[in-house]
Formats: C-alpha cells, sequence, structure tokens
C-alpha cells in the first residue's frame, strides 16, 4: 500500500491521514470536472459537426459518443457538395501535420482513391501548389496543369489533373461578440478539372474560399473532437487504475461511474454492465446505498465514514480478509455550479488503522517497560533510606547498590534504543564512529554485564584465536549483541547456554584475504514460530503466544538490530527451531566499505 505510516514518535508531526485524504479527494474531484467538462465539448463538438451536414443521427460509440464514422461521412458529403458547387471533378482537403512538417490528403475525397490520395502527401518545404497556397496563405488558380512547373513538382498530372482552383483553409478563434481572435491556417482545400472542358475563373476562387470557411470549422470540429475523445479516453483509463475505488452517481441517481477497484470492493462482477443503472439496485451492500442516498439528499455533501469489508485474500483461496475503507462523498458541480451528482471514494486504510493500533499496544508496553526498573530503583532506594540504624549488612547494601545500578543500565538501554529507532524512523542518517574494533573483546563486555540477569543461564563465548579486528562503530556493536544476547537470555526462561560464536568466512576466491566475520548468537529458548519468523524484524512486532506473553518487550530491539548492522554494511538472518533453539546470525564487512558515506 503506497502509504507512508504514521510515526508514533515525534507528537508535533501532524497527522498524516487527513491531509492524504484531501490530496486524494482534490485530486478526483479534478478529474470529475475533467469528465464534465469534456462530456461538455463532445456536445459541442457534435453539435458543430451535425450543424455542419448531418440529416442522420449519430451513431453509438462505446463510450457512449457518436462514432469516427461520423466524420467520415460529414466529409464525404462536405467534397461532394464542394465538387459540384464547383462543378468539379475532384476535390480534397490536404491538412497540415505539424509534428512532420508535412500536408497530407485527407479521406474521403472526392474522385481520388485511397493510394492517389497517399500521392498527395507533401513536406511543407518541397515545390508545389499546395505548398505555395499554405506557405503564402493565399489562393491560386492552376490554368494548366501541364504547363505550370508547381503542378509539375507536385505531381498532379500524373493524376490526371489539368487544372485547379486551391484555398487556404483557415480556422478563426473569436470571442463572445465574434471578434476574430486568432487564425490559424490548418491545410489547403483543392478542387480540380471543371467540367465539361470549363476552365476556373475568379469567381469560383470566391466561391471556394467561402466554403473553405464551412470546411475549415468541420475539420477544427473534427480534430478538437478527435482530441476530446482521446482526453476522456485518458481520462477514463485514470479513473480505472486508481488504487482507491470510485463512484459516481448522477443527480438523477444512476451510476455514471465505477472503477474496477470499487467493483472489487462491494464484489461486483467485472463485466456486469452497470453504468446507467440506478445506484441502488447495483449496489447490494446496504451501508454504502444509505451514504451515498445520504451525499445526494444533503447537495453539498461531505460525508465521510468508515466501512469494513470482508475481502477475498490476495493469494489465498478462499480466505477472507477484513480491510478498512474510509468512504467519502463529495458533491460534483457543473460549470454553473449546480449539482451535477456526488462522487464517493473509498479508501483503504487498513494499514493506517492497524500502525494506530500498534502505537496504542506499543505506548502501553513501553509505559510498562519503564516502570518496571523505576520501581525497583525507587524500592531499593526507599529501603536504603530508611535504614536508619543499619539493619541490612554491607554486603546486602551492596548487593542493593549492584541492583540499582544494573536497573539503571536497563533504563538507560531502553531509552536509548528509543531514541535510536526514533532517529531511524525519521530517515535521519546514522551517525557511524568508526573504530577497529575487538569484537571478541566486545562479547565479553555483553556478556559480564547480562550475567546480573541470567542466574538460570550458562552464557559463553567461541571464537578463533586469530579473529580479526574489524572496522566498526564500537558502541553500535556493544548495543546490537547487548539486544540479542539480552533476548537471547528472555526467551529462554527455563534456562539453557547462551552463546556467542564468532567465525572468519573464508573469502571465494583462492588466496584472497577473507573480508567477513559471522557472528552467530544461539539460545536453546522457546524458539520462533516459522509463520513469525519472517516479520519479527519490523518494529513493534512481538510474537504473542502463549509461552511469551508474559515476557516484558518493545518489538524494536530486532528492528534496531537490522538497522544497526546493515548501517556496517552487514546482513542479519534468524534460524530458529520451535520450542528447541534461535540462533541470530550476522555478516559484517572486516573493512569498511571504500563508498560508504556514513
Ligand atoms: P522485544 O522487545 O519484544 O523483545 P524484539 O524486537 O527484540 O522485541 O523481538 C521481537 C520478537 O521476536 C519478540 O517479541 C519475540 O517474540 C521474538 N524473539 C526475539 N528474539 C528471540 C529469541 N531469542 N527467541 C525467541 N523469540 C525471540
Amino acid at each position: 500500500m503506497p502509504q507512508n505510516s504514521p510515526s508514533p514518535f515525534g507528537s508535533n508531526e501532524p497527522d498524516p491521514l487527513p491531509t492524504v485524504y484531501e490530496d486524494r479527494k482534490q485530486y478526483i474531484q479534478q478529474l470529475e470536472r475533467t469528465n464534465i467538462d469534456l462530456e461538455q465539448r463532445i456536445q459541442s463538438a457534435e453539435a458543430h459537426l451535425h450543424a455542419a451536414d448531418s440529416p442522420s443521427p449519430p451513431s453509438v460509440h462505446p463510450l457512449g459518443l457518436p462514432s469516427s464514422g461520423e466524420f467520415e461521412n460529414t466529409l464525404r458529403r462536405l467534397v461532394d457538395k464542394i465538387a459540384k458547387i464547383l462543378q468539379a471533378e475532384k476535390c480534397v482537403f490536404m491538412l497540415h501535420d505539424a509534428g512532420a512538417a508535412t500536408l497530407y490528403a485527407t479521406h474521403p475525397a472526392m474522385g481520388f482513391d485511397r493510394d492517389e490520395l497517399a500521392l498527395l502527401e507533401r513536406r511543407v518545404a518541397e515545390e508545389g501548389v499546395s505548398n505555395e497556397v499554405f506557405r503564402t496563405n493565399s489562393s491560386l488558380i492552376t490554368y494548366d496543369a501541364a504547363l505550370d512547373p508547381r503542378a509539375a513538382a507536385e505531381g498532379l498530372t500524373r493524376l490526371r489533373i489539368h487544372n485547379a482552383v486551391s484555398v487556404p483553409l483557415v480556422v478563426e478563434k473569436r470571442d463572445e461578440d465574434n471578434r476574430v481572435l486568432e487564425r490559424t491556417t490548418v491545410g489547403v482545400l483543392h478542387v480540380f478539372n471543371k467540367k465539361y472542358g470549363g476552365i476556373f475563373v475568379e469567381e469560383d476562387v470566391r466561391l471556394l474560399e467561402q466554403l473553405a470557411r464551412q470546411g475549415a470549422a468541420v475539420i477544427a470540429s473534427a480534430q478538437m473532437y478527435r482530441e476530446v475523445v482521446q482526453e476522456k479516453q485518458e481520462l477514463l483509463h485514470t479513473i480505472d487504475s486508481l488504487y482507491a475505488g470510485l463512484i459516481m452517481v448522477g443527480i438523477n441517481g444512476r451510476l455514471l461511474q465505477m472503477n474496477p477497484s470499487a467493483r472489487a470492493i462491494l464484489g461486483i462482477n467485472s463485466t456486469t454492465p452497470l453504468i446507467d443503472m440506478p445506484y441502488a439496485r447495483a449496489i447490494s451492500d446496504s451501508r454504502i446505498r444509505k451514504i451515498i442516498s445520504a451525499a445526494l439528499s444533503t447537495g453539498n455533501a461531505e460525508v465521510a465514514e468508515e466501512v469494513a469489508f470482508n475481502l477475498p485474500d490476495a493469494g489465498v483461496e478462499e480466505q477472507f480478509r477484513e480491510r478498512i475503507y474510509q468512504v467519502q462523498c463529495a458533491t460534483v458541480r457543473d460549470d454553473d455550479g449546480a449539482p451535477a451528482g456526488i462522487v464517493a471514494i473509498f479508501n483503504d486504510i487498513t494499514e493506517i488503522r492497524g500502525v494506530e493500533r500498534m502505537k496504542t499496544a506499543f505506548i502501553s508496553t513501553v509505559s510498562h517497560e519503564l516502570r518496571t526498573p523505576l520501581t525497583s530503583i525507587k524500592g531499593f532506594i526507599s529501603t536504603l533510606l530508611a535504614d536508619n540504624d543499619n539493619y541490612y549488612d554491607e554486603p546486602t547494601r551492596r548487593e542493593f547498590y549492584g541492583i540499582i545500578d544494573s536497573e539503571c543500565d536497563r533504563l538507560h538501554r531502553l531509552i536509548k534504543d528509543l531514541l535510536d529507532i526514533s532517529r531511524i524512523e525519521q530517515g535521519r542518517a546514522m551517525q557511524m564512529n568508526w573504530a577497529e574494533v575487538n569484537v571478541a573483546q566486545t562479547t565479553e563486555k555483553v556478556l559480564a554485564a547480562q550475567r546480573a540477569y541470567a542466574r538460570d543461564h550458562e552464557l559463553t563465548m567461541n571464537f578463533p584465536a586469530d579473529f580479526p579486528v574489524i572496522t566498526a562503530d564500537p558502541d553500535k556493536m556493544e548495543q546490537i549483541l547487548t539486544n540479542l544476547v539480552n533476548n537471547a537470555i528472555k526467551y529462554s526462561p527455563q534456562g539453557g547456554t547462551v552463546c556467542v560464536t564468532g567465525r572468519v568466512i573464508p573469502s571465494d576466491t583462492d588466496g584472497e584475504e577473507p573480508n567477513s566475520i559471522e557472528l552467530n548468537i544461539s539460545d536453546e529458548g522457546m524458539g520462533i514460530p516459522r509463520e513469525h519468523l519472517p516479520k519479527i524484524w519490523d518494529r513493534f512486532y512481538r510474537v504473542d503466544n502463549r509461552d511469551n506473553r508474559e515476557i516484558g518487550g518493545t518489538g524494536i530491539g530486532l528492528a534496531l538490530v537490522k538497522a544497526l548492522t546493515e548501517g556496517h554494511g552487514g546482513t542479519a538472518a534468524v534460524e530458529s527451531e520451535l520450542g528447541v533453539s534461535t540462533t541470530f546470525l550476522l555478516v559484517f564487512p572486516i573493512r569498511r566499505a571504500e563508498s560508504g558515506e556514513n
């Protein structure tokens, strides 16, 4: 799920939930406004086309638009009409393709087949009648193609063309008062071969210029139509590929849109036709019907509700998982601000809610973890303070001081871990203080400190005599080992041996110096159930089962171990047999990587 989990730290940070929704909501509303705008532009493009010349109603496109065949028909009628009026054998629209810098003949034309039309294509910069009319933006009569070098250059005689009138096709953009704002030459309109052996005269030029205005309007509408259809299709694809579910209902209560995510959430087959169906019939989930009905009836909807759905678990047959969606409705308005319908957006907030739950559980476990050593420290200090008549002898007092000291260490470690994980969580770079570290010595120190808590355990270590000194951060190395040894003791409540083993990993290449070491931290404790193994590295993750329910912890130790190990350029892994043993395996480079920025 492409969402950032909120940090349970840094309470000053704004909760990201409202921002995420607000952004998505605005984005989807924007899409819907564009959709309405496109529909209106399509209608006006259709109106233009049919106004030009269209006795028949438009055929229906799968998207609810007239098909592109409509334009062909319009163009065919237009070239036919122009040829008749000008008494010409042939008529063709040549259009400018700005990208390719060419003029090409549009299909259909009067008196040309498709192959002949292909022959007419010209580069704008070349010689020719079409090119000159387009470049100079002025009309031209070709009295005798055989004698005109421009006609010869264009190969008109090869197409049995004797004479011609050619006028520029100009599209005009006008304002509300019909004043021309912009003129663009989009191509050239030709009529060829005056019938009955006649010749074209100036009057024909005037007439054709007039007809060209109507032609240009049709061409412009067709182009606009194509662009609008394309935009509309792109928009539908965007809506279809949204991760969020989206339903749009018209003001009349009929469905205008339901994307595949919404269908999946509502368990509606992807092939069932729904568009234009009353939403109350299409949607069987009464909670959603209620939300939509409330949104439609207010006219100014800002409804947001959380709804849980049991959805099929991806990849696991016949298994369902609860997903929580926030369903948000908003009114969609047309250009005049009148309500046109509502859009309902389904945002998957399962993960966010999960993190919130984890955050609450985390706060209670951390409070507990802090309180336990504090209670013990307070208890021993109060006892010592109250002992005015030296009831306790010196060895007992020293034992109390020892307990206070190790409980302070425990508090210190916990707070340090919390601060470190918070720093890593905020994406702040880990500050590494590189030094030469004798890992066997660090292990000895860690085991000595842990012995105070491990009366029932045997803490051992096993390092070869020639174990190399490695480049590492000494404090972080200690932190990693302390966390793992501490876990090994904690999760083997019946006692047993905890052993830290060091070994040099031989190099793959013969004769080359080894470049990494491995540390194994093993115990004979309760083990980790197989299904939990991949998750134990996640922050706050704790295996919740009968065996370890009583054992305190925050679930950040292993996340920290992993981050700190990786900060050294190393890797962390685990092997475990339930009820028998657990071994954590860490690999560290002996030398710091050259490119390391830390
Ligand atoms: P915690 O503070 O809960 O110990 P960690 O991140 O250190 O958090 O460990 C995550 C979980 O992994 C623990 O809650 C425990 O269930 C499991 N775990 C860690 N180390 C061991 C171990 N040596 N043996 C068995 N389970 C372990």
